[in-house]
Order: structure tokens, then sequence, then C-alpha cells
């Protein structure tokens, strides 16, 4: 399946979780066998050429596409969390999002110093997610280039502020609008 297609598998939800909001909400694409399917191998091509040693996923829905492309590609996954749910030590940082605020944690155990980590996400709106999880990827010693997301909403400026930091983006399909 192309990118094309995968993009028709996206529902657009709008007002949600506030009005102003257009949801693009992935539960259809992952639902959809050949189409999560075809997502992970267009994610792990890309994360493969960029030399991925580990992979990193954001809670919850990076964690999804994350772990089936270090699967795919043999290699590790390193979760990155919502606060209070590892066990051991974490290093952590705060962050705004296209609503709201959050904060992200890692386990900086999880991270060989040096070893090559790609970001993969499902979704890039205002880049704060992944920001704060490129700062503390490389806070815990990773080398950090590359970033891979399903969907970019190339009008929140997240792709071009994480350009600006050094960072390869590359997305499988663009929304237009926040
Ligand atoms: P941001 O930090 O602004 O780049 O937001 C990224 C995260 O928020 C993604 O991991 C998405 O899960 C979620 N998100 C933000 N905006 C939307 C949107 N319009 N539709 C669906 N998810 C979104």
């Amino acid at each position: 399946m192309t990118a094309e297609d995968l993009k028709a598998l996206i529902r657009t939800v709008p007002d949600f979780p506030e009005p102003g909001i257009q949801f693009r909400d992935i539960t259809t694409l992952i639902g959809h066998g050949a189409g999560l399917a075809a997502t992970v191998d267009h994610l792990a091509t890309r994360a493969e050429r960029a030399g991925a040693q580990a992979i990193a996923g954001m809670e919850a829905r990076g964690f999804i596409f994350g772990a089936a492309v270090a699967i795919r590609l043999g290699i590790g996954f390193v979760p990155v969390r919502k606060p209070g749910k590892l066990p051991a030590e974490t290093i952590g940082v705060d962050y705004a999002l296209e609503y709201g605020s959050d904060r992200l944690e890692i386990d900086p155990a999880a991270i060989r110093s040096g070893q090559s980590v790609v970001i993969v996400d499902d979704l890039i709106a205002t880049g704060g997610t992944a920001m704060a999880a490129a700062q503390l990827l490389r806070l815990a010693g990773g080398t950090v280039e590359n970033a891979l997301f399903v969907i970019d909403l190339p009008d929140l400026g997240g792709a071009a502020r994480l350009r600006a930091a050094g960072l390869t983006v590359q997305s499988l399909m663009q929304f237009e609008g926040g």
C-alpha cells in the first residue's frame, strides 16, 4: 500500500479533544491489517536507512508503531513514558502540547552511550513531544539524528522546529491545517 492509500485510512474527528482541533485518528489505520503492516514497513525502511540501533517511541501511540519497527529490524525499543510509570531512576522533561502540557520520562540505563536512536511516533504537531524526547534521549547518551512519524501537520511547525534542532524528519503523510 502506498502512503496515499494509508492516508485514506486515517479518520478525522473534528473538535476533539477540544473545539478547533482536527483529531487525526489512527484507530482506523491500525485496525486495518494490511494498512498497519504497510505503515510499519514504510517506517522500518526509513529507520534502517537512518542506521537505527534502537527505536524510541512515545507513550502511548508511539509504542504501537515504534515497537513494531524495532521488532521488524531486530533491534531494541526504548519506551519514552508519561510520568510515574518507570520503576527505576528516571530523567524527565516538561513540555507544551498543542492542547495542554505534559511530561516525559525515560530510564537512562535503557540507552548505551553513542547508540543511534531513531524516534518513532504517530504524529507530529507542534513538535513539543518529539523535542522533549530527543532532549531526554540525548541526555541519556544516545545519538539522536532522525525522527519518523506516520502523520505530519506541517502548518503547526513541529517538523521545521525539529529540523532547526538538527534532526532529519520524515513522515508518511501530511494534513494541512491544525
Ligand atoms: P506535538 O507535541 O504538538 O507535536 O504533539 C504530538 C502528539 O500529540 C502526538 O503524539 C499525537 O499523539 C498528539 N496529537 C497532537 N495533535 C494531534 C491531532 N491534531 N490529532 C491527533 N493527535 C494529535
